[in-house]
Protein backbone atom coordinates (compact mmCIF):
# COMPACT_ATOMS: atom_id res chain seq x y z
CA UNK A 1 0.00 0.00 0.00
CA UNK A 2 1.56 3.23 -0.97
CA UNK A 3 1.86 5.61 2.23
CA UNK A 4 1.58 9.11 1.00
CA UNK A 5 2.41 12.08 3.16
CA UNK A 6 1.16 15.28 3.67
CA UNK A 7 3.53 18.19 3.48
CA UNK A 8 3.29 20.25 7.15
CA UNK A 9 4.97 23.15 5.67
CA UNK A 10 3.18 23.51 3.12
CA UNK A 11 -0.27 23.53 4.98
CA UNK A 12 1.19 25.71 7.61
CA UNK A 13 2.09 28.30 4.78
CA UNK A 14 -1.53 27.91 3.13
CA UNK A 15 -3.10 28.76 6.76
CA UNK A 16 -1.10 31.71 7.42
CA UNK A 17 -1.68 32.59 4.09
CA UNK A 18 -5.50 33.10 4.10
CA UNK A 19 -5.64 33.80 7.17
CA UNK A 20 -4.07 37.21 6.19
CA UNK A 21 -7.70 37.47 4.45
CA UNK A 22 -9.55 38.94 7.02
CA UNK A 23 -6.67 39.19 9.69
CA UNK A 24 -6.84 41.18 12.66
CA UNK A 25 -4.11 42.90 14.80
CA UNK A 26 -4.90 40.26 17.79
CA UNK A 27 -4.54 37.24 15.35
CA UNK A 28 -7.76 35.91 14.32
CA UNK A 29 -9.64 36.14 11.21
CA UNK A 30 -12.45 38.12 10.77
CA UNK A 31 -14.16 36.82 7.68
CA UNK A 32 -17.81 36.95 8.11
CA UNK A 33 -19.79 34.76 5.66
CA UNK A 34 -20.62 36.44 1.94
CA UNK A 35 -18.42 39.40 2.59
CA UNK A 36 -16.14 41.22 0.22
CA UNK A 37 -13.54 39.33 2.14
CA UNK A 38 -15.43 35.68 1.76
CA UNK A 39 -14.85 36.47 -1.64
CA UNK A 40 -11.20 36.38 -1.73
CA UNK A 41 -11.06 33.70 0.06
CA UNK A 42 -13.68 31.79 -1.87
CA UNK A 43 -11.60 32.82 -5.32
CA UNK A 44 -8.32 32.07 -3.91
CA UNK A 45 -9.35 28.27 -2.80
CA UNK A 46 -11.30 27.89 -6.40
CA UNK A 47 -8.01 28.97 -7.84
CA UNK A 48 -5.53 26.66 -6.39
CA UNK A 49 -7.74 23.82 -6.76
CA UNK A 50 -8.08 24.40 -10.47
CA UNK A 51 -4.33 24.45 -10.65
CA UNK A 52 -4.58 21.08 -9.29
CA UNK A 53 -6.22 20.00 -12.32
CA UNK A 54 -9.85 20.30 -10.17
CA UNK A 55 -13.38 21.10 -11.45
CA UNK A 56 -14.80 24.15 -9.14
CA UNK A 57 -18.74 23.44 -9.21
CA UNK A 58 -21.15 25.82 -6.59
CA UNK A 59 -24.55 25.53 -5.47
CA UNK A 60 -27.23 28.07 -4.84
CA UNK A 61 -26.47 28.29 -1.65
CA UNK A 62 -23.06 29.50 -2.46
CA UNK A 63 -21.53 26.51 -1.41
CA UNK A 64 -18.16 25.36 -3.35
CA UNK A 65 -17.28 21.65 -4.59
CA UNK A 66 -13.89 20.78 -6.15
CA UNK A 67 -13.48 17.65 -7.33
CA UNK A 68 -10.64 14.97 -8.68
CA UNK A 69 -11.86 12.89 -10.91
CA UNK A 70 -11.88 8.62 -9.66
CA UNK A 71 -11.47 5.87 -12.10
CA UNK A 72 -15.09 4.74 -11.38
CA UNK A 73 -18.44 7.13 -12.34
CA UNK A 74 -19.83 6.78 -8.57
CA UNK A 75 -20.52 9.50 -6.34
CA UNK A 76 -17.62 11.64 -4.35
CA UNK A 77 -15.71 10.79 -1.30
CA UNK A 78 -15.87 14.33 -0.36
CA UNK A 79 -14.03 16.00 2.79
CA UNK A 80 -14.15 19.80 3.80
CA UNK A 81 -15.63 22.64 6.44
CA UNK A 82 -15.98 26.17 6.46
CA UNK A 83 -14.10 29.30 5.66
CA UNK A 84 -16.52 31.87 7.25
CA UNK A 85 -15.33 32.80 10.91
CA UNK A 86 -16.77 34.27 13.72
CA UNK A 87 -16.22 37.97 14.31
CA UNK A 88 -13.36 37.28 16.21
CA UNK A 89 -13.01 34.37 14.92
CA UNK A 90 -9.26 31.89 15.04
CA UNK A 91 -7.19 30.71 12.40
CA UNK A 92 -8.00 27.22 12.86
CA UNK A 93 -11.90 26.56 13.16
CA UNK A 94 -13.59 25.31 9.62
CA UNK A 95 -10.18 26.91 7.88
CA UNK A 96 -8.00 23.77 8.97
CA UNK A 97 -10.86 21.45 8.09
CA UNK A 98 -11.20 23.11 4.03
CA UNK A 99 -7.03 23.80 4.01
CA UNK A 100 -6.06 20.63 4.91
CA UNK A 101 -8.34 18.63 2.54
CA UNK A 102 -6.54 20.83 -0.58
CA UNK A 103 -3.70 19.74 1.00
CA UNK A 104 -4.75 15.90 0.99
CA UNK A 105 -5.40 16.57 -2.89
CA UNK A 106 -2.17 18.30 -3.40
CA UNK A 107 -0.22 15.22 -1.70
CA UNK A 108 -2.86 12.66 -4.70
CA UNK A 109 -2.19 14.82 -7.42
CA UNK A 110 1.70 14.94 -6.71
CA UNK A 111 2.22 11.56 -6.51
CA UNK A 112 -0.39 10.49 -9.54
CA UNK A 113 -2.50 8.91 -7.08
CA UNK A 114 -5.54 7.42 -8.65
CA UNK A 115 -8.80 6.32 -6.25
CA UNK A 116 -11.43 4.70 -7.24
CA UNK A 117 -14.29 7.35 -6.09
CA UNK A 118 -13.80 11.13 -6.87
CA UNK A 119 -12.29 13.00 -4.71
CA UNK A 120 -13.66 16.22 -3.59
CA UNK A 121 -13.45 19.40 -1.05
CA UNK A 122 -16.08 21.13 0.26
CA UNK A 123 -16.68 24.92 1.50
CA UNK A 124 -19.97 25.11 3.02
CA UNK A 125 -21.27 28.76 3.32
CA UNK A 126 -22.48 30.36 6.24
CA UNK A 127 -21.57 27.66 9.13
CA UNK A 128 -20.96 29.98 11.68
CA UNK A 129 -24.23 31.76 11.92
CA UNK A 130 -23.10 35.35 12.90
CA UNK A 131 -23.73 36.84 10.04
CA UNK A 132 -26.98 35.28 9.28
CA UNK A 133 -28.76 32.89 11.89
CA UNK A 134 -29.25 30.43 12.35
CA UNK A 135 -25.62 28.44 11.64
CA UNK A 136 -24.66 25.86 9.22
CA UNK A 137 -27.51 26.88 7.45
CA UNK A 138 -25.87 25.69 4.14
CA UNK A 139 -25.56 22.03 4.74
CA UNK A 140 -28.30 22.76 6.36
CA UNK A 141 -29.85 23.37 3.17
CA UNK A 142 -28.25 20.75 1.61
CA UNK A 143 -29.65 17.70 4.00
CA UNK A 144 -32.97 18.89 3.80
CA UNK A 145 -33.55 20.56 7.33
CA UNK A 146 -33.98 23.97 6.05
CA UNK A 147 -35.99 25.20 3.05
CA UNK A 148 -33.66 27.37 0.51
CA UNK A 149 -36.17 29.76 0.03
CA UNK A 150 -36.18 30.15 3.77
CA UNK A 151 -32.39 29.94 3.74
CA UNK A 152 -32.28 32.41 1.16
CA UNK A 153 -34.20 34.90 3.04
CA UNK A 154 -32.56 35.25 5.78
CA UNK A 155 -30.81 38.94 6.68
CA UNK A 156 -28.19 40.13 8.52
CA UNK A 157 -28.38 43.24 11.09
CA UNK A 158 -28.29 45.47 7.79
CA UNK A 159 -31.55 43.70 6.07
CA UNK A 160 -29.23 42.12 3.70
CA UNK A 161 -30.63 38.64 2.50
CA UNK A 162 -28.62 35.83 2.18
CA UNK A 163 -29.49 35.46 -1.06
CA UNK A 164 -29.18 39.09 -2.02
CA UNK A 165 -25.05 39.04 -0.71
CA UNK A 166 -24.76 35.28 -2.57
CA UNK A 167 -25.75 37.71 -5.48
CA UNK A 168 -22.96 40.60 -4.60
CA UNK A 169 -20.08 38.16 -4.47
CA UNK A 170 -20.90 36.43 -7.57
CA UNK A 171 -21.44 32.91 -5.26
CA UNK A 172 -24.94 32.14 -6.23
CA UNK A 173 -24.43 29.05 -8.34
CA UNK A 174 -26.19 26.80 -10.75
CA UNK A 175 -26.44 23.66 -9.22
CA UNK A 176 -29.49 23.29 -6.50
CA UNK A 177 -28.43 22.82 -3.09
CA UNK A 178 -28.83 18.74 -2.10
CA UNK A 179 -28.47 17.45 -5.78
CA UNK A 180 -25.41 16.22 -5.28
CA UNK A 181 -24.60 12.95 -3.61
CA UNK A 182 -21.99 11.91 -1.82
CA UNK A 183 -20.23 8.36 -0.95
CA UNK A 184 -19.12 9.80 2.06
CA UNK A 185 -17.92 12.82 4.18
CA UNK A 186 -15.67 13.11 6.13
CA UNK A 187 -14.63 16.57 8.10
CA UNK A 188 -11.14 17.88 10.21
CA UNK A 189 -12.08 20.44 12.76
CA UNK A 190 -10.03 21.47 15.80
CA UNK A 191 -11.54 20.07 19.14
CA UNK A 192 -12.92 23.55 20.82
CA UNK A 193 -12.43 21.37 24.19
CA UNK A 194 -9.72 20.68 26.51
CA UNK A 195 -10.05 16.61 26.34
CA UNK A 196 -7.18 15.81 23.91
CA UNK A 197 -4.95 18.54 25.07
CA UNK A 198 -5.59 17.08 28.58
CA UNK A 199 -5.35 13.60 27.33
CA UNK A 200 -1.97 14.16 25.39
CA UNK A 201 -3.30 12.68 22.74
CA UNK A 202 -3.25 13.11 18.51
CA UNK A 203 -6.59 12.83 17.29
CA UNK A 204 -10.13 12.45 18.44
CA UNK A 205 -12.56 10.07 15.84
CA UNK A 206 -15.76 11.38 16.09
CA UNK A 207 -18.34 9.18 16.89
CA UNK A 208 -21.73 11.52 16.66
CA UNK A 209 -22.45 14.75 18.50
CA UNK A 210 -24.37 14.93 21.85
CA UNK A 211 -28.18 15.59 21.99
CA UNK A 212 -29.40 18.85 23.43
CA UNK A 213 -31.77 20.86 24.67
CA UNK A 214 -32.64 24.34 26.40
CA UNK A 215 -35.61 24.83 28.48
CA UNK A 216 -36.50 28.34 29.64
CA UNK A 217 -37.89 29.03 33.07
CA UNK A 218 -39.81 31.42 34.69
CA UNK A 219 -40.10 31.75 38.78
CA UNK A 220 -42.50 34.06 40.16
CA UNK A 221 -42.91 35.23 43.69
CA UNK A 222 -43.46 38.47 45.38
CA UNK A 223 -42.10 41.95 45.04
CA UNK A 224 -41.40 43.22 48.81
CA UNK A 225 -39.52 45.48 50.89
CA UNK A 226 -35.91 44.33 52.17
CA UNK A 227 -36.43 46.51 55.28
CA UNK A 228 -40.12 45.57 56.21
CA UNK A 229 -40.52 41.98 54.71
CA UNK A 230 -39.48 39.72 57.87
CA UNK A 231 -37.37 36.79 56.59
CA UNK A 232 -40.76 34.25 56.81
CA UNK A 233 -42.82 35.81 54.84
CA UNK A 234 -40.88 36.47 51.56
CA UNK A 235 -41.59 34.94 48.37
CA UNK A 236 -37.81 35.52 47.02
CA UNK A 237 -37.87 34.11 43.63
CA UNK A 238 -33.84 34.57 43.32
CA UNK A 239 -33.54 32.64 46.18
CA UNK A 240 -35.36 29.65 44.46
CA UNK A 241 -33.73 30.49 41.37
CA UNK A 242 -30.15 30.50 43.01
CA UNK A 243 -31.10 26.88 44.59
CA UNK A 244 -32.13 25.79 40.96
CA UNK A 245 -28.97 26.36 39.34
CA UNK A 246 -27.55 24.28 42.08
CA UNK A 247 -29.60 21.80 40.98
CA UNK A 248 -28.81 21.73 37.41
CA UNK A 249 -24.81 22.11 38.18
CA UNK A 250 -25.85 18.87 40.22
CA UNK A 251 -27.44 17.21 37.44
CA UNK A 252 -24.39 17.72 35.28
CA UNK A 253 -22.18 16.45 37.69
CA UNK A 254 -24.56 13.05 38.44
CA UNK A 255 -24.05 12.06 34.64
CA UNK A 256 -20.34 13.34 34.44
CA UNK A 257 -18.18 13.09 32.13
CA UNK A 258 -20.99 12.57 28.91
CA UNK A 259 -23.66 15.01 30.59
CA UNK A 260 -23.03 18.73 30.91
CA UNK A 261 -25.79 20.96 32.56
CA UNK A 262 -25.65 24.84 32.55
CA UNK A 263 -27.47 28.08 33.29
CA UNK A 264 -25.80 30.31 31.68
CA UNK A 265 -28.48 33.00 31.03
CA UNK A 266 -30.15 34.56 33.76
CA UNK A 267 -32.59 37.91 34.16
CA UNK A 268 -33.67 39.04 38.17
CA UNK A 269 -36.17 41.33 38.30
CA UNK A 270 -37.18 44.13 39.14
CA UNK A 271 -33.40 44.14 40.07
CA UNK A 272 -33.18 46.71 42.57
CA UNK A 273 -31.34 46.50 45.66
CA UNK A 274 -33.87 47.32 48.41
CA UNK A 275 -36.74 44.96 46.52
CA UNK A 276 -36.82 41.41 47.43
CA UNK A 277 -37.21 39.93 43.57
CA UNK A 278 -40.06 38.85 42.87
CA UNK A 279 -39.31 36.96 39.35
CA UNK A 280 -36.81 35.79 37.97
CA UNK A 281 -36.42 34.21 33.86
CA UNK A 282 -33.37 31.78 33.23
CA UNK A 283 -32.48 29.52 30.42
CA UNK A 284 -31.35 25.66 30.77
CA UNK A 285 -28.96 23.96 28.68
CA UNK A 286 -28.97 20.19 29.40
CA UNK A 287 -26.63 17.56 26.65
CA UNK A 288 -25.58 14.33 26.67
CA UNK A 289 -24.65 11.71 23.81
CA UNK A 290 -26.94 9.52 24.85
CA UNK A 291 -31.10 10.81 24.27
CA UNK A 292 -32.05 8.36 27.20
CA UNK A 293 -29.73 9.71 29.49
CA UNK A 294 -30.97 12.84 28.69
CA UNK A 295 -34.12 12.53 29.12
CA UNK A 296 -33.53 11.08 32.98
CA UNK A 297 -31.50 14.50 33.33
CA UNK A 298 -34.30 16.38 32.13
CA UNK A 299 -36.97 14.50 34.46
CA UNK A 300 -34.42 15.29 37.12
CA UNK A 301 -34.81 19.05 36.73
CA UNK A 302 -38.54 18.68 36.38
CA UNK A 303 -38.86 17.55 39.71
CA UNK A 304 -36.56 19.30 41.28
CA UNK A 305 -38.66 22.36 40.27
CA UNK A 306 -41.69 21.88 42.71
CA UNK A 307 -38.68 20.69 45.52
CA UNK A 308 -37.07 23.83 45.44
CA UNK A 309 -40.26 26.27 44.60
CA UNK A 310 -42.77 24.58 47.09
CA UNK A 311 -41.28 25.54 50.52
CA UNK A 312 -40.44 28.73 49.21
CA UNK A 313 -43.56 29.78 48.20
CA UNK A 314 -42.62 30.36 44.48
CA UNK A 315 -44.33 29.56 41.32
CA UNK A 316 -42.72 28.21 38.03
CA UNK A 317 -43.14 27.57 34.86
CA UNK A 318 -40.54 25.48 32.10
CA UNK A 319 -40.69 25.52 28.61
CA UNK A 320 -38.53 23.26 26.44
CA UNK A 321 -37.26 25.78 23.19
CA UNK A 322 -35.16 23.46 21.51
CA UNK A 323 -34.05 19.75 21.43
CA UNK A 324 -31.77 18.66 19.42
CA UNK A 325 -31.45 14.88 18.66
CA UNK A 326 -27.75 12.69 19.42
CA UNK A 327 -26.09 12.59 15.79
CA UNK A 328 -24.36 9.44 15.22
CA UNK A 329 -22.10 9.15 12.55
CA UNK A 330 -21.44 5.95 9.64
CA UNK A 331 -19.39 3.29 11.99
CA UNK A 332 -17.76 2.21 8.53
CA UNK A 333 -16.35 6.08 8.30
CA UNK A 334 -14.83 6.28 11.73
CA UNK A 335 -13.32 2.87 11.53
CA UNK A 336 -11.94 4.70 8.71
CA UNK A 337 -10.55 7.28 10.92
CA UNK A 338 -9.25 4.50 13.49
CA UNK A 339 -7.37 2.64 11.11
CA UNK A 340 -6.30 6.21 9.60
CA UNK A 341 -4.91 6.85 12.70
CA UNK A 342 -2.80 3.72 13.74
CA UNK A 343 -1.78 3.89 9.69
CA UNK A 344 0.10 7.17 10.72
CA UNK A 345 1.43 5.84 14.37
CA UNK A 346 -0.84 8.73 16.14
CA UNK A 347 -2.55 8.24 19.29
CA UNK A 348 -6.44 8.59 19.28
CA UNK A 349 -9.49 7.84 21.58
CA UNK A 350 -13.17 7.93 20.31
CA UNK A 351 -15.06 10.68 21.45
CA UNK A 352 -18.16 12.42 20.95
CA UNK A 353 -18.74 16.28 19.25
CA UNK A 354 -19.63 18.83 21.91
CA UNK A 355 -20.31 21.30 19.68
CA UNK A 356 -22.44 21.54 16.32
CA UNK A 357 -20.60 20.84 12.81
CA UNK A 358 -21.41 20.79 9.06
CA UNK A 359 -20.75 17.17 9.26
CA UNK A 360 -23.61 16.72 11.76
CA UNK A 361 -26.43 17.59 9.18
CA UNK A 362 -24.28 16.24 6.12
CA UNK A 363 -24.38 13.18 8.35
CA UNK A 364 -28.35 12.78 7.61
CA UNK A 365 -28.15 12.15 3.58
CA UNK A 366 -24.41 10.90 3.95
CA UNK A 367 -22.12 8.50 5.44
CA UNK A 368 -20.23 10.67 7.29
CA UNK A 369 -16.89 10.80 10.37
CA UNK A 370 -15.25 13.44 11.81
CA UNK A 371 -11.84 13.93 12.76
CA UNK A 372 -10.48 16.14 16.05
CA UNK A 373 -6.87 17.51 16.65
CA UNK A 374 -6.48 19.44 19.83
CA UNK A 375 -6.36 22.97 20.22
CA UNK A 376 -4.26 24.70 22.83
CA UNK A 377 -6.80 24.94 26.06
CA UNK A 378 -9.75 23.92 24.30
CA UNK A 379 -10.05 28.07 23.99
CA UNK A 380 -11.88 28.41 20.50
CA UNK A 381 -14.27 31.38 18.89
CA UNK A 382 -11.49 33.58 20.03
CA UNK A 383 -8.49 35.21 18.27
CA UNK A 384 -6.01 32.93 20.71
CA UNK A 385 -7.81 30.19 19.09
CA UNK A 386 -3.77 27.71 18.74
CA UNK A 387 -2.96 24.72 17.31
CA UNK A 388 0.50 23.96 15.88
CA UNK A 389 1.88 23.05 13.14
CA UNK A 390 2.81 19.42 13.83
CA UNK A 391 -1.08 19.14 15.37
CA UNK A 392 -2.33 20.50 12.07
CA UNK A 393 -0.28 18.46 9.46
CA UNK A 394 -1.39 14.93 11.79
CA UNK A 395 -5.11 15.97 11.45
CA UNK A 396 -4.24 16.28 7.43
CA UNK A 397 -2.60 13.19 7.33
CA UNK A 398 -5.34 11.14 8.88
CA UNK A 399 -7.93 12.71 6.69
CA UNK A 400 -5.97 12.07 3.88
CA UNK A 401 -6.00 7.92 4.62
CA UNK A 402 -8.91 8.14 6.34
CA UNK A 403 -10.79 8.99 2.72
CA UNK A 404 -8.00 6.57 1.12
CA UNK A 405 -9.30 4.08 3.17
CA UNK A 406 -12.72 4.72 2.79
CA UNK A 407 -11.58 4.44 -0.81
CA UNK A 408 -10.47 1.13 -0.59
CA UNK A 409 -13.81 -0.18 0.74
CA UNK A 410 -15.80 1.11 -1.61
CA UNK A 411 -13.75 -0.70 -4.57
CA UNK A 412 -13.11 -3.87 -3.15
CA UNK A 413 -17.17 -3.92 -2.56
CA UNK A 414 -17.58 -2.93 -6.26
CA UNK A 415 -15.32 -6.08 -7.18
CA UNK A 416 -16.80 -8.58 -4.87
CA UNK A 417 -20.83 -9.75 -5.26
CA UNK A 418 -20.45 -11.85 -2.56
CA UNK A 419 -19.17 -8.81 -0.10
CA UNK A 420 -21.73 -6.85 2.06
ZN1 LIG B 1 -16.23 25.28 12.70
Amino acid sequence: MRNLSIDPERLWDTLMETAAIGGTAKGGICRLTLTELDRQVRDWFKARAETLGCRVTVDDMGTMFARRPGTADVPPIAMGSHLDTQPTGGKFDGALGVLAALEALRTLHEAGYETYAPIEVVNFTNEEGSRFAPAMTASGVFAGVFERDWAHARQDRDGVSLGAALDAIGYRGAERCGAHPLSAFFELHIEQGPILEAESLDIGAVTGAQAMRWYEVTVTGQDAHTGATPMHLRKNALLGAARLIERVDAIGRAHAPGGVATVGLIENKPNSRNVVPGEVFFCVDLRHPDGHVLNSMESDFAAALPEVCGPLGLDHTMQKIWDQPAVHFDPECVASVRRAAELSRLTARDMVSGAGHDACYVSRVARTAMIFVPCRGGISHNEAEFSSKEQCAKGAQVLLQAVLDYDRTLAERSRGPGRS
